[in-house]
């Protein structure tokens, strides 16, 4: 080959992959993060990716956001068609078969249970419906006191939910009595998250970001950048007190009085329930993050941190491997295990 040849087969060789690259939307959009937004799990949701073609990207997340709903349907105990209202609806006392899907997420529920000693319960759908702070018309004043001891006296505690898988490989579960009903609100938002991650990488993205109204997960960056994440202050939740520089595989989840709550007679009455007491959690804290690899679970674990308190909630960390904790106390005084990422922001 003459040298004059060599000079120019190479630049042409390179255009014309460029062309093809071009032709066949191939080329990944680097620096571009492309994103939607929809209403979905009671938040909106907002999925970003980088890193693969607009086609790719759209493609992916209509998946991901079709997943999201899909689960919704068999999880949210408000929907007349779910799962868990079907259950809800069915007898106590006896064991109930019930699909695969719900049965792992019901297994993950009641690790938290255990773990927390019943401070997390995925069977307080009949207090959470007293409460009514998912209710169309929400209470601005606490239910009738009679009405939360009725229910506290008929609580079987750890005995609420119980489940098993046959040796057919089906699942059962059973409801122990009246006062137990399926609420998978503290757990559902991160199995959500989980699977439309999944989903994301089965269509080849490997740079994305799933954030459900705060609670969110990452997997790898933006590029050469890490993804941001802020932190709401518990009492200005517009504004933001911290932000977080994720990337790799990493959830955050953040359980807050802030989020559903009324103030009657001076006192903020919120959605995070003690089974304990029946009333509101009032363990001194505002709000828990929590981070680790899996959203299921450590959604549970900031709600179950949250009923616990800094004393009791903190050892919980120890059983979940990878998971760190960043609690703010009603004074606004923080505090946090070693691993949990987070820089402050002047305030
Ligand atoms: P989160 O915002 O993740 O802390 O979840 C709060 C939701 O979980 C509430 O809206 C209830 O549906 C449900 N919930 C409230 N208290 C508890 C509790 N102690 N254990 C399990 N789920 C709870
Ligand atoms: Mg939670």
């Amino acid at each position: 080959m003459n040298s004059t040849y060599r000079l120019y087969i190479l630049p042409v060789l390179v255009a014309l992959l460029l062309l093809i690259a071009l032709y066949l939307d191939l080329l990944p959009r680097s620096n571009t993060v492309q994103s939607d937004t929809r209403l979905a799990m009671g938040t909106l949701v907002t999925i970003s990716v980088w890193g693969v073609p607009q086609v790719k990207a759209e493609q992916a997340m209509q998946k991901a956001f079709m997943h999201i709903a899909r689960l919704e349907e068999v999880l949210a105990w408000q929907r007349p068609s779910s799962e868990v209202r079907k259950i809800n609806q069915d007898s106590r006392g006896t064991w109930l078969p019930v699909s695969e899907e719900l049965a792992k997420l019901v297994e993950l529920g009641l690790r938290v249970t255990e773990l927390s000693h019943g401070a997390f319960s995925v069977g307080l759908q009949p207090l959470t419906a007293l409460w009514g702070f998912s209710s169309d018309q929400p209470r601005s004043e606490p239910p009738p006191p009679a009405m939360i001891a009725a229910w506290l006296a008929a609580y079987p505690a750890l005995q609420a939910v119980q489940l098993r898988k046959n040796h057919d490989g089906a699942y059962q579960i059973k409801l122990q009595n009246d006062s137990v009903g399926l609420d998978l609100g503290a757990v559902g938002k991160g199995y959500a998250i989980d699977q439309a991650i999944a989903v994301l990488q089965q269509e080849g993205v490997m740079n994305a970001i799933i954030n459900a109204g705060g609670d969110l997960r990452v997997i790898g960056s933006k590029g050469a950048q890490p993804w941001r994440i802020g932190l709401q202050n518990p009492r200005e939740p517009e504004h933001i007190v911290s932000q977080s520089l994720l990337r790799g595989n990493v959830a955050m989840m953040t359980s807050g009085d802030y989020e559903r709550y009324f103030i009657f007679e001076g006192k903020r009455y919120h959605h995070i329930l003690d089974p304990v007491t029946g009333y509101p959690a009032q363990s001194g804290l505002s709000s828990v993050s929590v981070q680790g690899q899996n959203a299921s679970l450590i959604n549970g674990l900031s709600t179950a941190l949250f009923v616990l308190g800094a004393k009791e909630g903190m050892p919980l960390l120890a059983a979940v491997p990878g998971s760190e904790a960043l609690l703010i106390d009603l004074d606004g005084q923080r505090v946090q295990s070693k691993g949990f990422v987070v820089d402050w922001l002047q305030q």
